[in-house]
Parts: structure tokens; sequence; C-alpha cells
């Protein structure tokens, strides 16, 4: 089906992370390795990455610190190397959170705590967590979410070094005969045609749109586009693959003290289950064994982790009771009496506990960007078109997690526990797109670092090299701060 559409993310000076729920889980060794590790899979373009975990972890210790990160390290069976704990102490955190810890214990689960871009404590010129419940989807008020604004951008701007251009959109960026770029252009706020000249030039607005830039932006030496040579870019878009989960909990059945407490507000849950990161189930390695699908020589499959949550702020729970369907599937607006007896039940009778899967979505030739040869934007430019195909291994690994998630909610003793998993993806959670073998290595030299090519396919491996069963914001942050550190050594200053 052909649709136009608005994409879940951050178009905003500061980008998506502005409305992030700062979910912060690092990738882990593993992740950089999975086609020797797992072996081909067919329909999919696996490869492992020409970096370690180990090469870039100095790089996560100093994001968590510049970012912000909140968190607790407890050993667990697939608990990544680390050089240095969390800068900060966990958030706070709801009752809730130790009811988890128990169910999990009583089935032989391994809740573990979530590390979270939120500060504890005030630092750095921002405040603490206000526990608004606004996380996901909103900006923070307090400046404790460490977007790519609060944490780095603010500080950039005030050093004097920064200057930010709002609301323009780059539309080209220009090459010369020998393919080394002289300009770039863009449409100042106003709609005026503008271009910069640039010692270094970093490209980063994001899998789709960093796809569209680079396909536009046509030379000589590049007819089909910037770096695109190889006919790459746009090619293998990412998403997260997985489904969300959700068991109820009706106050009328428990205890005052229980239903008090699931009442309660501001904190977070922040436990995830990453049992299955590499799952060791031989019913489920044989299930995939029969398709040759992914399995090492000693049997394991590639899993995922499971984020626990509540949905915190009341606009997102209210929307829920916007509309009802009748037997046919037609939507009815609900409103007047019958929307104030709705929401007084959602906020007062139950509380849904939720769990969402993160597990790898695969590269594959049915995932892509290319430019709309017929929609323009408002500036008359050809808007991306993304063709969005999945691997049915993501389908199968991402039903396996959901299961789990469902039996610690069982654990618990929710009511109208359900799943679902599929093949549309949450648009909010995106990678993609060229190939990572061009980036010379090692990455963080300054040496290599010289060239504006290498600089753009330093940060291009922002979208390129997860396939990953996490989050990803720590990589575009790893990479602004490997920018950051590179122009400071150039320069002698930070920029
Ligand atoms: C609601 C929500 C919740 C999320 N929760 C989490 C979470 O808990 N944990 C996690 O790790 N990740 C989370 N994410 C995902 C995470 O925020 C993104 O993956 C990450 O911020 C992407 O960074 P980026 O630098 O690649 O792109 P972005 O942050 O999207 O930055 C791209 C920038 O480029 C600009 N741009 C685009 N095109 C042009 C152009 N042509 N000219 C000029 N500028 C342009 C955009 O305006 C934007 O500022 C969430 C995202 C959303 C939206
Ligand atoms: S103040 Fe609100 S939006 Fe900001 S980090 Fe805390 S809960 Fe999230």
């Amino acid at each position: 089906m052909n649709q136009v559409g608005v994409w879940w993310n951050g178009n905003v000076v500061g980008g998506s992370s502005n409305f992030m729920s700062g979910y912060f889980h690092r990738l882990k060794p593993i992740d950089f390795r999975l086609k020797s590790e797992f072996g081909e899979i067919s329909g999919a373009n696996i490869v492992d990455w020409p970096i370690s975990y180990s090469e870039l972890e100095p790089y996560y210790a100093m994001v968590e610190k510049e970012v912000g990160v909140s968190g607790r390290v407890v050993e667990h069976p697939h608990q990544e190397p680390r050089s240095s704990n969390f800068p900060y102490p966990p958030v706070a955190e709801l009752p809730v959170s130790s009811w988890i810890d128990k169910a999990a214990d009583s089935i032989g689960y391994h809740a573990i705590p979530v590390p979270r871009a939120i500060l504890s404590q005030p630092d750095m010129g921002r405040k603490s967590c206000e526990y608004s419940g606004y996380c996901s989807s909103y900006g923070c008020s307090s400046g404790a979410k460490g977007s790519g604004r609060a944490a780095l951008l603010n500080h950039a701007v005030a050093s004097g070094n920064c200057t930010i251009k709002p609301n323009s959109k780059v539309y080209k960026i220009a090459t010369d005969k020998a393919g080394k770029i002289t300009s770039v252009h863009y449409y100042d706020q106003v709609g005026r045609k503008q271009q910069v000249q640039a010692k270094i030039y970093v490209v980063a607005c994001q899998a789709v749109e960093t796809s569209r830039l680079l396909l536009a932006s046509t030379g000589e030496k590049f007819p089909n586009g910037l770096a695109n040579n190889n006919g790459q870019v746009g090619k293998n878009l990412l998403f997260s693959g997985g489904g969300t989960g959700q068991g109820d909990f009706i106050f009328s059945e428990l205890s005052e003290e229980k239903a008090n407490a699931l009442k309660q507000v501001g904190p977070f849950i922040n436990r995830a289950l990453q049992d299955w990161y590499q799952i060791n189930d031989q019913q489920f390695v044989q299930q995939m064994s029969k398709s040759n699908s992914g399995i090492s020589q000693d049997g394991r499959a590639k899993g995922g982790t499971i984020d626990f949550l509540f949905h915190q702020n009341p606009i997102a729970r209210a929307r829920g009771n916007q509309w009802q369907y009748d037997e046919n599937d037609n939507e009815k607006l609900v409103w007047g009496e019958q929307l104030k007896h709705a929401l007084k039940h959602e906020f007062t009778s139950y509380k849904t506990l939720r769990f969402e899967v993160f597990n790898d979505w695969l590269p594959t030739d049915d995932c892509y960007v290319s430019l709309d040869d017929e929609v323009t934007d408002q500036w008359g430019d050809p808007v991306a078109k993304v063709r969005i195909g999945y691997h049915n291994h993501d389908l199968a690994v991402g039903e396996y997690l959901a299961k789990k998630g469902e039996k610690l909610l069982s654990a618990l003793g929710a009511k109208n526990i359900s799943s679902s998993v599929s093949g549309a993806p949450s648009t909010n959670l995106m990678v993609a797109v060229v190939v990572l073998a061009m980036i010379p290595k090692p990455l963080y030299s300054t040496k290599t670092a010289k060239h504006m090519k290498s600089i753009i396919f330093l940060l291009l491996m922002v979208h390129s090299c997860q396939r990953a069963a996490v989050y990803r914001t720590h990589l575009p942050f790893m990479l602004m701060l490997l920018e950051w550190q590179i122009l400071s050594n150039q320069n002698g200053k930070n920029q």
C-alpha cells in the first residue's frame, strides 16, 4: 500500500532525542559480529561490523558522562563489559519495580535495572528529573533528559563557537569534479536559497533524510547521489524488530496497599529482561534450524531485550479512549457522557503494565529509501520514498520474546495479558544506509579523519550499522562526541 505519512520523529533543533524516553542500553560485543557468530540468514544481508565493542567502549563511557546517564550495574548473564560505573545513581522507581524483581526471581528470570539518559541529580547546568511523566514524545522542561539539545547543543552555543540556523533545510551537498565537497546548499527560515562552506561537513539527518539528501546530491563524480557509486545509499533500512505486550491490574481485585502503589505516578519502572539476548532454548533453535535461520555452531540464536513501562502521561492514556469500533471495524468518536465515563474508568479502576520487545530487524533488499518521483515537499524537492519489508525471522524472535514477557506479567498476577508482534515498525527507531566497511579503521584516530569523505562516512555509520536488538541513541551521541574530539584536536579548541 502506498501511503503519504508523517513519521514519529524529531524534525527540530536537537533532533529526535528531544522526544526520546531515554532508555539507554548499550550494544553488546555479540552485536558487532552477528554474521560470524550466527551465520548467514537466507534473504538477509548480514555483515559483521569492522569495529568491535571494545573499540567503542571508551566512547560509551564518555557518552554516558556527557549525556548524563543514571543507572546501576548488576551482574547478569548478558552484561556487556564496562570500564566504569554509571555516572549517576538510578532515577526514582515505582513499587512495581521490586514486584517485577520478585516475580522474575520466582520464575528464574533476571530483571535488570534500565539505564536512563535522565539526570537523577542536578549537574552540568541541568536540573534533575522532576518526574513529570512526559518523557516519551514530549520535550523535557527540566533539562534532565539528555537530549542532544540539553546535553550538547546548549553547551556548544554557550562556548560562542556554535551558530544554529533553525528552520533551515539542506537540499544539496555540492561536489567538484574530483568529488570533493565544495558547499552545502540550504533554504533558510524564510525560504531563501543560501550556501555554506566548511572544512568539515557532517551529514546526520537520521536514516531516511540522510539517504534522501545524499541521493539528491548528484555531481559529476557521483551521478547517482553522493557516496552512492556502489548503489548502497538508502539500502538496508532498519527498524527495531519486536512488538508490545500488556496486562492489567484491576484495583478492586487488589489489596488497598497494592492498588495505592499502582496509582502512584511520576517515577519510573526501569526494569528490563535480557535473559534471551542469546537464545539457548533448543526447541526454538530447532524450529529456526529448519529454515537455516541464524543459529550459531553451538546452538544459539540471537534474541533481544524486553523493557517494562507504564504509559505515564495522561494525554496518551486519555487518547486511548477517543475512538470506539463497531463490529465492522468502523470507528466512532467517543464524546460527552460516554467519554467522561470512559476516562473515569481509565484513570480510577485499573492500570496497564506494558512491555516492549526489541530484537533485530534483519537488513534485506526489501527495505530501503529512494527518492519519490511524484511527491515533492514544500520547497519542490522530491520526498523520500520508503519501502518497508521485513524478514520472517524477526517475527519468530519477537514472538518468542513476547511470550517471555507475558510469562512475567502472569507471575505478577496481571489480567487480560496479551502481546502483538508485527512487521509494521515503530518509525521512531530506525537506522540504515551506507556500507560501514568504507569507514577507515581505527575510526577514532584523528589522522584518519582528515578527509571530508571520511567524516561523512563516519557519521553515516550511525545509520548503517545497527542490526541490534536495543535502542540506538548512543550511537548518534557517540559520533557527535567523536566529531567534537576530532575538531578539538584539529583546531586546538572545541567548535
Ligand atoms: C518518541 C521517541 C522516543 C524514543 N525513545 C528512545 C529511547 O528511549 N531510547 C533510544 O535510544 N532511542 C529512542 N528514540 C530514538 C532516538 O531518539 C533516535 O534514534 C535518535 O535520536 C536518532 O538520532 P539521529 O541523530 O540519527 O537523528 P535525529 O535525532 O532525528 O536528528 C536528525 C536531525 O536532522 C535534521 N534534518 C533532517 N533533514 C534535514 C535537512 N534536509 N536539512 C537540515 N536538517 C535536517 C532534523 O531536523 C533533526 O534535527 C526515540 C525517538 C522518539 C521519536
Ligand atoms: S522531567 Fe519529565 S520529561 Fe524530563 S526527564 Fe524527568 S520525567 Fe522525563
